[in-house]
């Protein structure tokens, strides 16, 4: 059936959008990492043809679109138009959010980017692999992936539980690092291949110009958790990740007042198990199609939020690493501390490796983000001492804050995968998750001082 006269009249205004969009986003494209950060797609143009030229993006609460008439109903919910019609599906608010975060990720690409932004992290990580993993019906098929061991607690859980449920079979890494490694577990029934760099909460690292080597050698895309690295440090999709996927929630949120994810892919990703539809624009596909029908949308107040948060990253990220680096620095001279993982030692063994990936964006400085972990000396309960001795610090399951935030993840985060799980992952009952925050550094200092010499 052929489109009437009408909705190919609303089809061609919607040509006139799309173009103006792409018009917008090359333009914005030549501008540095601070000023898309900052501006994303919302120029003083659209401002207006926003209605009011308010300064912000504005909050689009609304639960739907309303249509002029028939045919421009027809043409948006056949996709025909650019359109949101119902905010389980898209919400101008989030699209701003969507356009800036893809736009920071393919920063410096001759390609380009799109976003998918979700209700959690989790979400987003579950939409990003799920549809790689279907089963293609052939008989006595084998459905793997292989991915690093030291994931996000919930992660591990996700691949380990869930995709089992489900048929397929993660196939782990200890040492992701460790390209070997990678290259043993890889075989025709592998659909991709998952890293998380720098890890949470023991920060491994991979070479991610290799292992996108061999993804692309066996036609599969290689996804890549930067959530903690953020595009300030580190922008996979430049190394030849085709998917990025964050917790928004984390460091991008630092001000820690909601929780949402991101999916970003690079248009046109390498898998041999997707459609050329959904391989040309993956993160797209994802919100138009599957989420739609299982809706794990973002709030357009949380879009809201992070908008405003991610104008200020990479300052943000530049101080807390640095007050990261003064922290880890006296952690590791002081007597009730067995040992510092922080990637910005150079007595880390993985410093070398990180500091090839993580650069401050616009200059040539390594830069090693705030996370870092430490073990105390002595049994769990020294650790639980020191741990409840905190009092400036916040005992919290969290991270990526810009207050300092501790955790145990044996007792917390690591708690559901059991003694095998964290021996798996490397996370003995004595270690501390440390988030450096904005505070004064001296001020951490001296909280984890004398909490220390409670021990
Ligand atoms: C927290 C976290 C997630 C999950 O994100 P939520 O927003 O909590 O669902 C995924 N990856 C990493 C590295 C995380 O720290």
């Amino acid at each position: 059936m052929s489109d009437s006269e009408g909705v190919e009249r609303y089809i061609r205004l919607g040509r006139e959008t799309t173009a103006r969009r792409k018009e917008q986003r090359l333009e914005i494209r030549k501008a540095r990492f601070d000023t898309i950060a900052v501006h994303g797609m919302y120029s003083v143009e659209e401002a207006f043809a926003q209605g009011q030229g308010g300064i912000i993006e504005p909050l689009f609460p609304s639960t739907s679109q309303a249509y002029r008439d028939s045919d421009e109903m027809e043409a948006g919910l056949s996709y025909k138009i650019p359109t949101w019609c119902y905010s389980r599906i898209h919400n101008p608010t989030i699209y701003f959010l969507e356009e800036t975060l893809s736009l920071l990720e393919a920063y410096g690409c001759e390609f380009d980017a799109s976003a998918f932004c979700t209700s959690s992290g989790m979400a987003a990580i579950k939409q990003a692999v799920e549809p790689l993993l279907a089963l293609s019906g052939a008989p006595g098929e084998e459905v793997n992936f292989v991915s690093s061991a030291q994931v996000y607690g919930g992660t591990f859980q996700l691949f380990n539980v869930r995709m089992k449920e489900r048929g397929a079979t993660v196939r782990w890494v200890a040492k992701p690092w460790e390209n070997g490694a990678w290259e043993e577990l890889v075989d025709k029934n592998t659909r991709f291949l998952y890293t998380e760099m720098p890890s949470n909460p023991q920060q491994a690292c991979s070479d991610l110009q290799a292992l996108a080597g061999l993804a692309h050698k066996f036609q599969i895309p290689l996804i890549v958790d930067s959530t903690i690295a953020t595009p300030a440090l580190m922008r996979p999709l430049q190394h030849g990740a085709d998917i990025v996927v964050h917790s928004l929630t984390k460091t991008i949120g630092s001000g820690g007042a909601a929780i949402g994810g991101a999916v970003i892919a690079r248009l046109g990703m390498t898998s041999r198990h997707l459609a050329d539809e959904a391989r040309a624009d993956y993160a797209t596909w994802l919100k138009f199609w599957p989420a739609r029908d299982s809706g794990p949308c973002m709030s357009p107040h949380s879009a809201f939020f992070f908008l405003n948060e991610v104008r200020t990253l990479r300052i943000k990220i530049d101080w807390f690493s640095k007050n990261t680096l003064e922290v880890a620095e006296f952690l590791a001279r002081h007597p009730k501390v067995e040992k510092v993982d922080y990637l910005g030692l150079k007595a880390h063994p993985l410093h070398g490796l990180a500091a090839r990936y993580m650069v401050m964006v616009d200059s040539d400085r390594p830069v090693f983000g705030h996370l870092l972990s430490f073990t105390v000396k002595g049994d769990a309960q020294d650790a639980r001492r020191f741990f409840d001795g905190l009092q400036r610090i916040f005992r919290a399951t969290d991270l990526g804050r810009i207050k300092s935030v501790a955790t145990i993840p044996a007792i917390s985060t690591h708690q559901q995968q059991g003694d095998e799980g964290r021996r798996l992952a490397g996370i003995p009952p004595t270690m501390v998750r440390l988030c450096v925050g904005g505070e004064h550094s001296a001020d951490i200092i001296k909280d984890l001082d004398q909490a220390l010499n409670k021990t």
